[in-house]
């Protein structure tokens, strides 16, 4: 069984920066490091983005997907699998033409689309260097920190932000709103409804952390519900992020989101969990399965847990609707994400699939119907796209 040739969206995707076309082979193992450096730089405010001793750059060259990226790019480079000839080869063609490189790349995946999470202006050159069609997300938290700085009341500052919102989605075509409620207050909040809200303002104003998080979820709340007008999904980070190491990472389990969620009034608005819950994967396909409006996006989990890539798939397939599943990548930087992504998610769901019929838990009939739809269709549906 073999989904190459079917074409892959890429639900969820960042710029890439053309700085990183020519990288070395520390520097592009470490483009698939979410942990800290150990040369820490206090004005530097990611941890990620820190120096590292030849002691934590050494590990950076065997993460397994690293190792994934070397045997799988070495196929499609005609080299050898090693990470130096890789990574010379990649240079060589990257720093020729970057975009025709990643043209390279997305061609032998077959990636037609990607939904980019990023604040570049609409029309930024930058994101030419996608290839394929482009979809774009709101991201949720520079609108609200912009807004909040110029506002005097809560009732200016959400009007504000629901005008910002709306006019991205009805002018500017944006497809969806990416919210870090994880990282910025933890799931396991309730909802605060409008009339609610207003007490923190003051608080919220003056940087009060609490009174941060309570404001952030009062935005949050009346998001989702004009996400219900707009139609479009809520696109939320869950399980491991790459910013989770900043705050507690023990209540990102999709699950705490339940009774939130459960709400009557936010039963139509489309919640789409981000890194399928990783490492609570069984838990995002509950998520799936029991609520008539959750969705799960396979990405980071793809391409970075590619060592038990297939395990995770079956987590989820277990449970959701096959039909309310996508794939995404988190890439960021340089095209080989992406491009990543794509490759393991068709091996893993060959491997899924090919069982599934071997013990006869399915037809082979609709094998490639059932990958297609993951890889592509479901996202198509989403976003109404022909
Ligand atoms: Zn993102």
């Amino acid at each position: 069984m073999n989904f190459n040739e079917l074409p892959f969206i890429d639900h969820h995707c960042h710029p890439y920066e053309p700085g990183k076309a020519v990288l070395t082979p520390a520097s592009l193992a470490r483009e698939f490091f979410h942990g800290r450096g150990d040369i820490p730089d206090m004005s530097v405010p990611k941890p990620r983005m820190w120096g590292a001793t030849d002691e934590l750059r050494y590990h950076f060259a065997h993460m397994g997907v690293v190792r994934t990226l070397v045997c799988l790019l070495a196929e499609v480079l005609d080299c050898p699998a090693e990470l130096d000839a890789v990574v010379n080869e990649r240079n060589r063609l990257a720093s020729e033409n970057f975009a025709a490189y990643a043209e390279l790349l997305y061609k032998d995946a077959g990636i037609v689309g990607t939904v980019i999470d990023s604040d570049l202006p609409i029309n930024d050159p930058l994101l030419d260097l996608i290839p394929g069609r482009k979809l774009r997300l709101f991201q949720f938290e520079p609108p609200l920190q912009r807004l909040l700085a110029k506002a005097d009341s809560y009732q200016e500052l959400i009007g504000n932000f629901q005008k910002t919102l709306a006019h991205s989605v009805k002018d500017d075509g944006f497809v969806g709103v990416k919210v870090h409620l994880a990282e910025e207050v933890g799931f396991g909040v309730m909802p605060i409804h409008e009339d609610e809200a207003a007490p923190f303002f003051a608080g919220a104003k003056a940087g009060d952390a609490d009174a941060c998080k309570r404001l952030y979820t009062a935005v949050f709340t009346a998001t989702l519900l004009q996400c219900q007008e707009l139609d479009v999904p809520v696109h939320l980070h869950s399980g491991f992020t790459g910013g989770m190491w900043q705050g507690p990472i023990h209540d990102a389990d999709p699950f705490l989101l339940g009774p939130f969620l459960k709400q009557r009034e936010f039963l139509k608005t489309k919640i789409i969990l981000l890194h399928a819950g990783f490492p609570w994967t069984k838990q995002a396909g509950q998520m799936a399965h029991a609520f008539p409006h959750v969705w799960v996006d396979m990405g980071q989990m793809t391409p970075w847990a590619s060592l038990r890539i297939v395990e995770c798939y079956r987590d989820v397939m277990a449970w959701a609707p096959l039909s309310k599943i996508v794939v995404g990548s988190g890439g960021h930087g340089t095209p080989e994400i992406a491009w990543l992504a794509a490759k393991t998610a068709k091996i893993a769901l060959a491997e899924v699939i090919e069982g599934a019929i071997r013990l006869r838990l399915i037809t082979g009939r609709d094998a490639e119907t059932t990958a297609k739809m993951i890889l592509h269709d479901n996202a198509a549906r989403l976003y109404g796209l022909t």
